[in-house]
């Protein structure tokens, strides 16, 4: 029996295209619209506010495979490949005849996945002669891998941080300035709609549509200066299907091909880029490999939203997505899974839903951290909290795998570490951690749409 545990590529094995799904999907999705011309937006409307690569690629239906700029791959090869990993000891804990495997992405310093699509977002913005870049963040990975992104291309980063978050975290904020971004809780007195928020109520403590006001007020308003967004968006799942096509290539070192593909479920960006290569196969080639998107049980716009057309922040200052959505002042309980408290879901992975290509699944916060300890205690590593969405799921397949005897191979992301959630952890241990389970009529009082 092969007891390799690790499978890793030579650099020059590393994927040198990303794979864009839009052009091979059945039923392609429907176009972003202008909230007040109810028209489709152009890439040139995008490009106000994003990088102009970036806006093209986010409407780009016709290319399958997208090069990967030789001083984007320069910088993956810092960190990539990253390992695929045959958890053995997990699969001996749970007794199952299932093969359990993960792709772990929490390797690099940053410790998520997020930095696979901060560099290229940075990278082209530099390319287009832009000096400054901004963005929001919540419980603080995406503005950690901005950061860093931006600091690679000598770009400056402002980021505006929930303000609460940023109290509860502080030291996501130390990871940001040591790469020298400059860090504004939000809501701020920096922008006009931070200092319209704080007249109002002077308490705000901030969230993510306060955060991405600000940003994209201060993006329109500095010259040469950018927005970048770090889920949600169909360019952000693009860059991220480096890790799919990367574990293509090692489950095939492995010998075996997943039965089973899950991700843990924010906006959809480490989902799509772990699912779209082996999708593919799906589409093209006749596969029947099984799509599992995990989301938290409080936040549950896979399994229990409405596919509509919302906007994509609280606040509705962007364009109107066509998506699966809780509606977009949803207020999801303040679970750990911070990277998971978003309304709506991308807009490739909700077409993709309704056509029965993939499914979610919503979990409970506490079985999320009991299956994050079985986790560190079997293979050693402490998961993020988000990523312990993905690690339930994966332990509920492989359950049914002992109760079956079936041999099914099971895929999953292991999106990134909890180094830095272990306040989480530490509540978790002393009993301190609720279930929030969202009723009908929680949901029924959001609004959608405009
Ligand atoms: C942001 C984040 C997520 C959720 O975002 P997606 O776009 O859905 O991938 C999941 N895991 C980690 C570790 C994150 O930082």
């Amino acid at each position: 029996m092969n007891r390799q545990k690790k499978f890793i590529l030579q650099e020059s094995e590393i994927p040198t295209q990303w794979y864009n799904i839009m052009a091979e999907m059945p039923n392609k999705p429907l176009p972003p619209i202008h909230p007040a011309t109810r028209q489709p937006l152009t890439w040139q409307d995008l490009a106000h506010i994003f990088p102009e690569e970036c806006a093209k690629q986010e409407l780009n239906q016709t290319d399958a495979w997208i090069p990967i700029p030789e001083e984007v791959l320069d910088k993956y090869r810092y960190y990539r490949s990253t390992p695929l990993v045959r958890a053995y000891a997990l699969e001996e804990a749970l007794g199952t005849p299932a093969h359990i495997y993960f792709k772990n992405e929490s390797t690099n310093p940053l410790g998520s996945h997020k930095v696979n699509s901060a560099l290229p977002q940075c990278y082209y913005a530099k390319q287009e002669g832009t000096t400054n870049v901004t963005t929001e963040t919540g419980a603080g990975q995406w503005g950690a891998a901005l950061s860093y992104a931006a600091s690679v291309y000598g770009l400056d980063a402002a980021v505006y941080q929930v303000k609460i978050s940023m109290q509860q975290k502080p030291y996501r904020s130390s990871i940001m300035r040591t790469f020298g971004a400059t860090i504004e809780g939000s809501p701020s007195m920096s922008t006009r709609a931070g200092k319209d928020i704080i007249t109002r109520d002077p308490m705000h403590s901030g969230s993510l549509g306060t955060a991405i006001s600000e940003a994209i007020e201060l993006a329109t308003t500095t010259p040469n200066c950018k927005y970048t967004l770090g889920s949600v968006l169909n360019h952000v799942a693009l860059h991220q299907t480096i890790i799919g096509l990367e574990a293509e290539k090692q489950m095939a070192l492995a010998g075996e091909y997943p039965d089973v593909v899950i991700a843990c479920f924010g906006g959809g960006s480490n989902f799509g880029g772990l699912a779209f290569p082996f999708m593919r196969h799906n589409i093209k080639d006749g596969r029947k490999t099984e799509f599992i998107a995990a989301e938290p049980e409080s936040c549950p716009k896979l399994t229990r939203g409405r596919f509509e057309y919302d906007f994509g922040d609280e606040a509705g200052y962007t364009p109107l997505l066509p998506m699966f959505t809780l509606g977009h002042d949803f207020k999801p309980a303040n679970i750990h899974a911070g990277g998971l408290r978003y309304h709506g879901a991308g807009v490739i992975v909700s077409q993709l839903l309704k056509d029965g290509l993939m499914h979610g699944v919503d979990i409970p916060q506490l079985e999320t951290f009991e299956a994050g300890i079985l986790f560190a205690r079997t293979e050693g590593i402490i998961p993020a909290p988000e990523s312990s969405h993905a690690i339930a799921a994966a332990i509920r397949e492989a359950k049914k795998c002992k109760e079956t005897g079936q041999e099914r191979v099971i895929l999953f992301n292991l999106s990134g570490h909890g180094l830095i959630d272990m306040t989480a952890y530490d509540q978790f241990i002393n009993g301190d951690l609720h279930n929030y389970q969202v009723t009908d009529e929680d949901i029924a009082r959001n609004h959608i749409g405009v």
